[in-house]
């Protein structure tokens, strides 16, 4: 049987995982969102890429839900990303009460799903999602560390002039600010980074890095990233359809790993046909549980804002 992923959330990110869906022939992809024309037209023309791309998928582009029924996987995007004049919790509060309008009707038409979220700030909405879709724990993640990572891959890539592909980083923690990369695991086909590179060097594509949204959005003027959150998102959905059981950083409900009980912050997670299969628990070191506390602590604090 077909399998099928709804992105709700037609902007930027959702198109482009979309078109990354498609030209990987994953899925058919309905895309959705509130604004009416904007999933129509994005999904018309993504479909007039495929007869050329040999994609055999089927997109649709609705404003109605009823299109997204018996979703495998959904892909959450809707939400506003931060603008300047927005305070954190301006932000907090307006995607929130997105996240609270498009679970609820996702999870009504789709209710054997697993919800992929990467609306900001990210580990609150996926906590939101968790609680507000009724779920367990295992069909509800979000996306950030994988981005992080990717990130971090391909500075180290370019800077020893090495494939990306031999690249392997973890990253663990919130996104961009409160991210712990573990260094001690990040390998260049398999050799340690801190055998190849300077630990100044290593600090200073790590601040790349937690700089890197900040970076890109100065060059655009306006708008933001979007090809390096899609495939992220993507290549979470990828290793779930396809049963990979592949070790990603993602974000996901604990229930006491790592010491931290009832919050939800990015950690390796195991993921499979089932979504989050195990929380993958490493020994980490005291500097790294101290930073990892922290970033429980600050995603507790938006959490108890909007009653999550
Ligand atoms: P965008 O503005 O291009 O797209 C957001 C879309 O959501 C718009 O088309 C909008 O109409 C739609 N939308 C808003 N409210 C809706 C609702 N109630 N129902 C259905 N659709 C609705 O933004 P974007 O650049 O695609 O970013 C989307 C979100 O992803 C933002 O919150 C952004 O901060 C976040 N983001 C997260 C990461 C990450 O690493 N987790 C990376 C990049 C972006």
């Amino acid at each position: 049987m077909r399998r099928k992923v709804s992105i709700v959330g037609a902007g930027q990110v959702g198109s482009t995982a979309a078109l990354w869906i498609a030209a990987k022939e994953l899925a058919d992809v309905v895309l959705v969102d509130a604004v009416e024309g904007i999933p129509q037209g994005k999904a018309l023309d993504l479909a007039q890429a495929l007869p050329i791309a040999k994609s055999g998928v089927q997109i649709t582009g609705t404003n109605d839900y009823t299109d997204t029924a018996n979703s495998d996987i959904v892909i959450l995007t809707a939400g506003l990303p931060r603008k300047a004049s927005m305070s954190r919790n301006d932000l907090l509060r307006a995607n929130f009460k997105i996240i609270s309008d498009v679970v609820g009707k996702a999870v009504a038409y789709s209710p054997e799903s697993i919800l992929i979220v990467v609306s900001t700030p990210l580990d609150a909405m996926v906590q939101a999602a968790y609680r507000l879709s009724g779920f367990n724990r295992e069909r509800v993640l979000g996306m950030a560390s994988v981005l992080d990572a990717g990130r971090l891959r391909s500075f180290i890539a370019a800077e020893l002039n090495v494939s990306v592909e031999d690249v392997s980083a973890l990253i663990i923690g919130g996104h961009g600010d409160t991210m712990i990369p573990l260094i001690r695991c990040t390998t260049v086909a398999g050799i340690p980074i801190t055998e190849l590179l300077p630990q100044e060097r290593i600090d200073s594509l790590v601040q790349r890095v937690r700089d890197s949204s900040v970076e890109i959005v100065k060059h655009l003027k306006t708008g933001s990233t979007c090809y390096a959150p899609a495939a992220a998102a993507v290549e979470m959905a990828e290793v779930i359809l396809k049963d990979k059981k592949k070790i990603l950083p993602c974000t996901a409900y604990l229930q006491g790993e790592y010491g931290i009980d009832g919050c939800c912050v990015g950690v390796p997670c195991k993921l499979g046909a089932a979504g989050l299969e195990k929380v993958q628990e490493i020994k980490l070191t005291g500097q790294e549980h101290a930073a990892l506390m922290k970033s429980a602590a600050a995603v507790k604090e938006l959490c108890d804002i909007i009653g999550m």
